[in-house]
């Protein structure tokens, strides 16, 4: 069964605003490991996907992040994660049931080796 993690963007993603240390090519990498992704931000969940267009990146979901028990509802995955810069990414990743990843403290993920 797939594992899925879901991104923030801005302070999380290299395309983010601010940029964050989680570039292209490791979401690329993600993808090709078998993981369902997607991201879940505060920003609008139409520029969202435009920033995923613009990047090549084919995304299963793209929502505000408190919406983020309907991708658990959604999609059946082994693990659910969710990867942020913020202690708003943890509470919204813990309240529904997603391991919490800290961009700035977690760096063992298999696709974050670049
Ligand atoms: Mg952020």
């Amino acid at each position: 069964m797939a594992r899925l993690i879901s991104f923030d963007m801005d302070g999380t993603l290299e395309i983010g605003d601010p940029p964050g240390r989680i570039t292209m090519a490791m979401v690329r990498r993600a993808l090709e490991l078998g993981y369902i992704i997607g991201s879940a931000s505060d920003k609008p969940v139409p520029l969202q996907k435009i920033m995923w267009e613009r990047n090549g990146i084919e995304v299963s979901f793209a929502i505000h992040k408190q919406n983020l028990d309907g991708v658990r509802a959604q999609f059946e995955a082994e693990t659910y994660q969710h990867i942020g810069d913020t202690n708003i990414d943890e509470h919204y990743a813990v309240m529904h049931g997603f391991e919490y990843l800290d961009v700035a403290r977690d760096f063992d993920e298999p696709w974050m080796l670049d």
